[in-house]
């Protein structure tokens, strides 16, 4: 997957089926489907791939146990399902894991034993490993650090974990792999209308400052929280649809849940949930839930969000946190949409909505990480009758991701990559020094940023310690140390002199403090 054919294609391609508008889970979906069925695609990207929420989500592909509570069955059915095939898509990224739910009140126990029985039903035959009531000695067991003073039980179920911006870079590959076309760091700046219909948009590289026009039968607004920005490039007057709601998270080191489990809090003393998840060797520690109107492409945890997990968290856990222990901290902000549109031609979920304008642009939105197969395919279904496209079934309910092996990977650190571990360890034959960390604190290697630079459109510093490899959720401090390291590497591939490499750095530096506590 490389910029510059992407690029190329963008010169010579007159019209495309497909444009589109945002390289997150949902835009990437929407593209790897319409790819998958035959159609030209291209997807453009204003920032990098997954810059924006999909790579700052839980990481847990996920049926919703909490949706269970409130009734929401079919919500519940549809994503239990989409975390079956996630797991059989792209086994290299996704995995079980066993979640507890400690119970220090008996009027907590009975629904999420029997809660969670009907949540092993729901799954039907792609369930995982069954739920399970655990005795106080056995949750003790399974989470060491678990706080044990007025312990009575735990209840054992089982979700899916991933690696969020790895999947959408392994997406991003898919798209290429199927034909078609994706590209970051390529804005859309207008849409273009004829006779009133969308017909296509104009794009920035920002790169080479070029413009280009883009052309296409359907374009698709998959913008997450800047929905409304797209929608208005069609309709000025168009109504806001989409509202933020702010999530963040905290990272600490694994010895606060040594084990293998995860804890899920169902509902903290201010009714939250909360969970903690072993996560790459570290732990990951959220979430909140907080609206914000100030939409930033680089939203900042705010402190009350901080001291709201770690408070949580000193709760459940024999050793609370400080904001001593914090390696990390990162934010996202959810696109919740506002639903009961007059002007909305269907709403096909209650998880999930699109909506096409009066001039034919396709917008989607809400839905989560686990759910994205399934909102692409009735995204694609629906543009193929508004374009009047020739009908074609969606072919991704089996279809592998980018990186699919259920082979163990020789080099375990390179798991994630899955078949693409056995080029990285090639890599490393023709040279050996590219096997050297990259830093003593952060499990990956220079041969990873080379990868990254020549096969997955990594541009700059941010790309690769951000979302490549995740150094800057394992370790913000840590990973701005490693910046020189990597600016050297990626300036070495793209032919960048030293003045690119001390902006990288700096540029690097100023986005890891948003990730950093002060003090
Ligand atoms: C705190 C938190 C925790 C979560 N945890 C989970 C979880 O554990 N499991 C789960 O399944 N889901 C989870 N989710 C939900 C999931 O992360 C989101 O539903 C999903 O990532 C949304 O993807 P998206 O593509 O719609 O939006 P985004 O990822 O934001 O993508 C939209 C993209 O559009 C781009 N864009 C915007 N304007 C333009 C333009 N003009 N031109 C080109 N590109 C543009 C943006 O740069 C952005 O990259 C979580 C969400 C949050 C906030």
């Amino acid at each position: 997957m490389r910029r510059e054919k992407a690029i190329d294609r963008i010169e010579n391609t007159k019209s495309w089926d497909f444009l589109v508008i945002g390289g997150g889970a949902t835009g990437l979906g929407v593209a790897v489907d319409a790819a998958a069925r035959g159609y030209s695609v291209l997807l453009v990207e204003q920032d990098d791939f997954a810059k924006g929420t999909s790579s700052r989500s839980t990481k847990l592909v996920h049926g919703g146990v909490r949706y269970l509570k409130q009734g929401n069955i079919s919500l519940v059915l549809e994503a239990l399902r989409e975390r079956g095939l996630l797991c059989e898509n792209a086994p290299h990224l996704v995995h079980h894991l066993s979640f507890i739910v400690p119970i220090y009140s008996w009027w907590e126990g009975p629904f999420y034993g029997i809660g969670m029985k009907i949540y092993d039903r729901l799954a039907g035959k792609l369930g995982l490993n069954p739920s399970e009531v655990l005795s106080r000695e056995e949750t003790l067991r399974r989470i060491p650090t678990l706080e044990p003073s007025g312990l009575q039980r735990g209840v054992e179920y089982y979700d899916g974990q991933f690696d969020d911006s790895r999947l959408a870079v392994n997406l991003a590959q898919t798209i290429f792999d199927l034909g078609g076309t994706a590209v970051n760091y390529m804005p859309v700046n207008a849409l273009i209308k004829e006779e009133d219909l969308v017909v296509g948009a104009t794009v920035r590289d920002l790169e080479s400052g070029k413009e280009h026009t883009v052309r296409a039968k359907v374009v698709v607004n998959a913008t997450g929280v800047f929905t409304d920005s797209v929608r208005k490039m069609d309709e000025p007057d168009a109504r806001s649809v989409v509202t933020a709601s702010q999530g963040s998270h905290v990272v600490l080191p694994k010895s606060f849940l040594p084990g293998k489990s995860a804890i899920m809090v169902p509902h903290t003393p201010d009714g939250r949930v909360l969970f903690a998840v072993p996560w790459h060797d570290y732990v990951v520690v959220g979430t909140t839930d907080v609206p914000v109107d100030n939409i930033q492409r680089e939203p900042t945890p705010m402190d009350e969000e901080i001291g709201f997990i770690l408070t949580n968290a000193a709760k459940y856990l024999s050793k609370p946190p400080t904001r001593k222990d914090v390696l990390s901290v990162f934010a996202g902000l959810r696109p919740l949409v506002k639903v009961g549109d007059a002007k909305s031609t269907a709403a096909l979920s209650r998880d999930h909505t699109i909506l096409i304008s009066n001039s034919g642009l396709l917008t989607i939105a809400g839905g989560k990480w686990t759910t994205y197969r399934k909102m692409a395919e009735d995204a694609v279904d629906q543009a193929q009758t508004m374009a009047g496209l020739d009908e074609r079934p969606c072919k991704t309910v089996h279809l592998q991701i980018h990186g699919w092996t259920k082979q163990a990977i020789d080099k375990p650190s390179l798991g994630v990559y899955g078949a693409d571990a056995a080029a990285i360890e090639e890599l490393i034959s023709a040279e050996p020094a590219l096997e050297e960390k990259i830093h003593p604190e952060l499990p990956y290697i220079k041969a990873e940023v080379v990868w990254a630079v020549r096969q997955e459109m990594a541009r700059n510093v941010e790309d690769v310690l951000s979302r490549r490899t995740r150094g800057l959720l394992l370790g913000a401090r840590a990973s701005v140390e490693a910046a020189p390291v990597v600016a050297d590497l990626i300036a070495r591939e793209l032919g960048r002199d030293e003045a690119w490499k001390d902006k990288a750095v700096a540029d690097y530096k100023a986005v890891a403090q948003g990730y950093m506590l002060q003090d």
